[in-house]
């Protein structure tokens, strides 16, 4: 790579970041530009220990040979090619890969670019699926709050973060919220599921009676809430929120972005909690996270009520140019080889009591009111500062950076989710570098 590139570029100011502090941002960059494994190298030569996978997404760690060279040979054979009205046979054999791997009865795939567009696409296709099953009337969504389903107008309608949702208006309308499961008074420290609030999912009923059933098209939750600080679902709670869709004809949309591709110790939260959702959103770890890919995976008699009608007519009207893309196509592949022969998709069940462990040893550092964890995840919740909100997970964020560690935080929430790949001893590493800046910060 050229100096130019390793080096923090002199002007900053034509990139507009998203979701970042752009000004803070431009005082002090940080900036990675290179990775192997579990590590990020700065523009400075340090190497930064990645404790969040990038962005929850690089599930296998960074920049595998096997993965590079399927994307460098895809490149040169293939670069492109559309997938309305013709196909190329890369996509159609990952989708049946795809289809191999999960959870029963998911049979179907729907390629997108990003979770974003995975989302929308699932909420569209679930009030298609209503009208084409003669249910026209089931037009209302329904999410969670502190739930997180991308950016998109669908998305932060049904999602329930506040902050992304105030500056955009009124966003769709025919969308309710159940509540969120966040109970830290009865469930602080708990290591994995907590045992109360299962009862919270009969709120959903409180809201199926009030609009009833029969103008509801479809639930979506993240079986565990990644992005609004790691929320655990209450033991039993998703059961529950399926028994509760089955009983009234609501689909069930899973929004695995995060959870999907080994992040729990399975291979889907579906798997790991043992509740089939008729809908899968993915993207992330589907591709590693190297090449922007997603994928909704669908219930058989969902996809096949859509299969009516003249053959001559397109079935259903939404894709993107770059579904399918062959390149995404061959990063998906050689990352579900890699996943397979590295037994990355179970490896967090083995990692887990391990991670639960060196997690919960900073319960009783300084600023800790929480810690939660499940499968490859974590969170360290911190007291915030008064009236000066995200100061103190930031400050944390700022100095694990300086000392080698790449940790995420939302709120005053501290969120790890390391790569698949770590080592007992990296998860020491990365655990006692949040020890150390736990007592540096104010
Ligand atoms: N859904 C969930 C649960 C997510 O965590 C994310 C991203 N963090 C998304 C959707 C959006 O994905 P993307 O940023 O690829 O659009």
């Amino acid at each position: 790579m050229s100096n130019r590139l390793n080096a923090v570029p002199n002007d900053l100011s034509a990139f507009w970041m998203p979701f970042t502090s752009n000004r803070q941002f431009k005082q002090s960059p940080r900036m990675l530009v290179s990775a192997k494994d579990m590590h990020y190298t700065a523009s400075d030569g340090r190497k930064i220990l990645d404790g969040t996978a990038g962005l929850w997404c690089v599930n296998a760690g960074h920049c595998r040979p096997k993965i590079t060279e399927a994307i460098q040979q895809q490149a040169a054979e293939l670069d492109y090619a559309p997938a309305f009205q013709m196909g190329h046979p890369i996509a159609f054999e990952f989708a049946n890969r795809l289809v191999d791997m999960a959870p029963k009865g998911l049979d179907h795939v729907f390629f997108t670019n990003s979770g974003s567009e995975s989302v929308e696409t699932a909420l569209k296709i679930a009030l298609a699926y209503q009208r084409v099953a003669g249910q026209g009337s089931r037009t209302r969504l329904i999410g969670r709050e502190r739930g997180y389903h991308g950016v998109n107008f669908g998305g932060i309608s049904v999602g329930g973060i506040v902050g992304n949702r105030k500056m955009f208006g009124t966003l769709l309308t025919g969308v309710d919220h159940i509540p969120h499961t966040h109970q830290p008074g009865k469930n602080a420290f708990t290591r994995g599921e907590p045992e109360h609030g299962a009862e919270l999912a009969d709120e959903f009923e409180r809201i199926i009676t009030l609009h009833d059933a029969s103008t509801i098209a479809a639930l979506i939750v993240e079986p565990v809430a990644g992005s609004t600080g790691v929320l655990i679902p209450p033991k039993g709670y998703l059961k529950r929120l399926r028994e509760i869709c089955d009983k009234h004809g609501i689909l069930l949309i899973f929004d695995e972005v995060i959870t999907g591709f080994g992040r729990l110790g399975a291979p889907f939260a579906a798997d790991y909690f043992g509740v089939i959702p008729d809908i899968m959103v993915t993207a992330k770890g589907v591709t590693n996270g190297v090449i922007p890919m997603g994928a909704v995976f669908v219930k058989k008699e969902i996809h096949d009520a859509f299969m009516t009608g003249p053959e001559h007519l397109i079935e259903f009207a939404h894709g993107y140019t770059y579904s399918g893309n062959p390149i995404a196509a061959a990063a998906g592949l050689a990352t579900l080889e890699t996943y397979k022969e590295e037994g990355l998709l179970t490896r967090g069940e083995e990692l887990a009591p391990y991670w639960e462990d060196a997690l919960h040893s900073l319960k009783g550092e300084p600023h800790v009111i929480d810690i939660r964890n499940i499968g490859l995840i974590g969170a360290v919740e911190l007291e915030p500062i008064a009236g000066q909100p995200t100061k103190r997970a930031f400050s944390a964020f700022l100095k694990a950076y300086e000392r080698g560690a790449l940790i995420r935080t939302t709120g005053d929430i501290i969120a790890m989710s390391p790569p698949l790949i770590i080592t007992k001893g990296q998860i020491n590493e990365l655990i006692d570098h949040v020890r150390e800046v736990l007592r540096m910060i104010d």
